[in-house]
C-alpha cells in the first residue's frame, strides 16, 4: 500500500479580542490569536501535515506573510490548496489527528464542532478525524496563557 506520512506544528500567541479563530470555529473568548492571516493555528498545523506528507515544503512557501494577499486571509484557503495538491498527486486522506495545547479556552467542548468542520471542508468521514486537547501543566508559553501550539498528524493513502 502507497502511504505518505506528514506531521505539523504551529504556535500563535494571544493578542487581545473578543473572538478566536480555532479550527475554522470562531469561538467567544477574550483574546484572538495574532497573526499575518486569520492566526488559525490549528488549521496551519493541519495544513503544514498535508504539505509535509507530500513532500511540498511548508504553508510559508506557498503562503508567504510577506505578501499582502494573505493579510487576515481566512486560513480555509490555505486548508484547501493543500488538500487540492493532494488530489493532484494521486493521494486521499486516511486520518487526521491534531492535538490542541493551551489552558484556555477548553477545547473539548468545541472538539465535535471542529471535527465536523472539517468533515465539511475537506469531505471525510467523521471517525477518520481526531481532535484532542492537552495542557502543559501550566508549564512554559501555553501554560502562562501567551498562546496556543498545535500538533497535527496525517497520514495519505493513495487513490
Ligand atoms: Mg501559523
Amino acid at each position: 500500500m502507497d502511504m505518505r506520512i506528514g506531521h505539523g506544528f504551529d504556535v500563535h500567541r494571544f493578542k487581545k479580542g473578543n473572538l478566536l479563530r480555532l479550527c475554522g470555529l470562531d469561538i467567544e473568548f477574550d483574546k484572538e490569536l495574532d497573526g499575518h492571516s486569520d492566526a488559525d493555528v490549528a488549521l496551519h498545523a493541519l495544513t503544514d501535515a498535508l504539505l509535509g506528507a507530500l513532500g511540498k515544503g511548508d504553508i510559508g512557501r506557498w503562503f508567504p506573510p510577506s505578501d499582502e494577499r494573505w493579510k487576515g486571509a481566512d486560513s480555509s484557503i490555505f486548508l484547501k490548496f493543500a488538500n487540492e495538491k493532494m488530489y493532484q498527486e494521486g493521494y486521499s486522506i486516511s486520518n487526521i489527528d491534531l492535538t490542541i495545547i493551551c489552558e484556555q479556552p477548553k477545547i473539548n467542548q468545541y472538539s465535535e464542532k471542529m471535527k465536523k468542520w472539517l468533515k465539511k471542508i475537506l469531505k471525510l468521514d467523521l471517525d477518520t478525524i481526531n481532535i484532542k486537547a492537552t495542557t502543559t501543566e501550566s508549564l512554559g508559553f501555553t501554560g502562562r496563557k501567551e498562546g496556543i501550539a498545535v500538533l497535527c498528524t496525517v497520514l495519505l493513502v493513495k487513490l
